[in-house]
């Protein structure tokens, strides 16, 4: 794989291995599309792309919620020899014309109900030489009709070490969102790491309800299950009773998801009313996951563990899973190192490396790292040290058995009289309270200039009358002196990104 660009690494084998298997079932109408159907349709695509005048290394971009189509129009791309810049399908006109402008986008696909927001992206960026859509809509190509295309497939020569497959934009939850180059190898690379810990293959039904644009849903819903055979059930957003509809209708049989579908699994009354059975394992990544909150999911559902599994944009994006064969994963653990990765835990405040049990930023080495942030040496310069190692601004420790641990970004740390308080750590507890159906925590400055942990907490439907004075006195009951939340706010919901992570600085705008 590592010499092989992304679309025959995936589907390099997809019609003489899998052929008749389908690949993909869309979840709203059970329409459903087989490997060989697949693997014709995405060289359709690339037909039709290079005939249109796409040329290697332009910049594609995609602009679509999960569909069945999504696939085979990324593959299709990059078989032209494009360089894919995923899109948030809600994204205002305005932020789809930045990434447009800063990736230098020359192509889009999008949906017709997605249309008029793409032409008003196309017409602010300028430099778009075509709108094709997915379906239909008067006066756009469709994908559709590029199956009739009877245009020579593109024959182009990969560098998969150089060119660029995937641009995604990281979720821009600590800044603005930075295009990240991912290159054939470094997501191949990635694919295959993965291999020994992704239980995937014909048999196996995935549940694709993250966005195939985020790094996570990409990697784990969209090129891994395609890679290995299984079939993915996607699933346009996420709504709980639909998600639960689709694991019974279609016997799924793993779930990859993020922390807010876990606390949704544990503490929504409508998951007792499914059938679920068909469930063998979930994983959780993107973003900090509570031990208990795991556990109660987990028991809930009838399930082993909840994995988590760790990673970033840059690293294509997984540095570490709980193994599939760790019988008894120790609870709130991300997982292990994966092969030919190295990782180093070092002082925030500089210092030599730290040893097992001590918290430190997460540094990361591998093979699966990016080639850098799109136009911005600074930024890869920061990222990147000279030796390659990746500081990934992530707080963590290791422990003896080398277990890695997640407490928080380096960025998010409350400082309260010189003690670091992890917001993350806060949250956690905050939701184990029952009336409590969601959390968040930030650091405010108090009337004297200090900084102090503020949490935004979501009352229960069944509890209206929790009180501030009853949520501080919980914490205070179960951490130390210096951790206590010293202000709460009840609030409807918490703000998270796309791929489930809280958006502080949201927070911080409204404080
Ligand atoms: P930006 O870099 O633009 O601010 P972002 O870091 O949120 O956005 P992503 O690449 O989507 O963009 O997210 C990577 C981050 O997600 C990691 O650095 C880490 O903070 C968090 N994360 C991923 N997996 C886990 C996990 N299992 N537990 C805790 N945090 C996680
Ligand atoms: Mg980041």
């Amino acid at each position: 794989a590592l010499d092989t660009p992304i679309h025959d690494a995936v589907l390099g084998g997809a019609t003489e291995q899998y052929g008749d298997t389908v690949a993909l079932i869309d979840g709203t109408d059970g329409m459903s599309v087989t490997y060989a159907q697949l693997d014709h349709v995405h060289r359709r695509i690339a037909a039709h792309l290079a005939e249109a005048g796409l040329r290697k290394g332009d910049v594609l971009a995609l602009h679509s919620p999960n569909t069945v189509a999504y696939p085979a129009v990324f593959y299709g791309a990059t078989r032209a020899g494009a360089a894919v810049t995923t899109v948030h399908p809600l994204a205002t006109a305005e932020e789809f014309a930045k990434q447009l402008t800063d990736s230098s986008a020359r192509w889009i696909v999008t949906v017709s109900p997605l249309l008029d927001t793409a032409r008003r992206a196309a017409g602010l960026a300028g430099g778009i030489e075509e709108i094709f859509v997915c379906d239909r809509a008067e006066g756009h190509t469709s994908v559709l009709d590029m199956l009739g295309s009877t245009a020579a497939e593109p024959s182009i020569a990969f560098d998969p070490g150089e060119d660029i497959a995937a641009l995604p934009y990281s979720s821009g939850t600590t800044g603005a969102p930075k295009g990240v180059m991912l290159t054939h190898r470094s997501i191949g690379t990635n694919l295959e790491q993965l291999r020994p810990f992704v239980p995937m293959g014909p048999g196996h039904r995935i549940l694709a309800v993250l966005p195939f644009f985020h790094i996570y849903g990409l990697t784990a819903l969209m090129n891994a299950p395609l890679r290995y055979g299984a079939t993915v059930i996607v699933l346009p957003r996420f709504d709980l009773e639909q998600f639960l509809g689709a694991i019974q209708e279609h016997r799924v049989t793993g779930l990859y998801v993020a922390p807010p579908i876990v606390l949704a699994l544990a503490k929504h009354p409508a998951v007792g009313r499914y059938d679920l059975s068909s469930l063998s394992y979930l994983v959780s990544a993107a973003a900090p996951l509570d031990a208990d909150l795991a556990a109660a999911c987990s028991t809930r559902l009838g399930l082993p563990p909840v994995r988590q599994a760790y990673g970033m944009t840059e690293l294509s994006p997984g540095t570490h899973v709980v193994p599939l064969d760790a019988e008894n994963p120790p609870p709130g653990a991300v997982g292990k190192l994966l092969p030919s990765t190295r990782m180093r835990i070092v002082p925030l405040d500089g210092g030599p490396d730290l040893g097992p049990g001590a918290d430190g930023e997460i540094l990361i080495r591998g093979p699966q790292t990016m080639k850098g942030y799109l136009g911005r040496p600074e930024a890869t310069a920061a990222m990147i040290d000279p030796d390659g190692w990746v500081h990934t601004g992530d707080v963590g420790r290791v422990d003896d058995d080398g277990w890695l641990y997640v407490v928080d970004r380096v960025k998010e740390l409350i400082k309260y009289k010189g003690y670091q308080v992890a917001p993350a750590e806060l949250e956690a507890l905050l939701l184990t309270h029952d009336a409590v159906a969601d959390a968040a925590v930030i650091g405010v400055r108090d009337t004297d200039g200090n900084e102090i942990p503020k949490a935004y907490v979501v009352r229960h439907s069944t509890a209206p009358h929790l009180t501030a004075e009853e949520v501080t006195a919980y914490v205070a009951e179960r951490v130390a002196p210096y951790k206590k939340v010293r202000q709460v706010e009840f609030i409807e919901t918490v703000p998270r990104g796309a791929s489930g992570k809280i958006l502080r600085r949201e927070l911080r705008d409204r404080a």
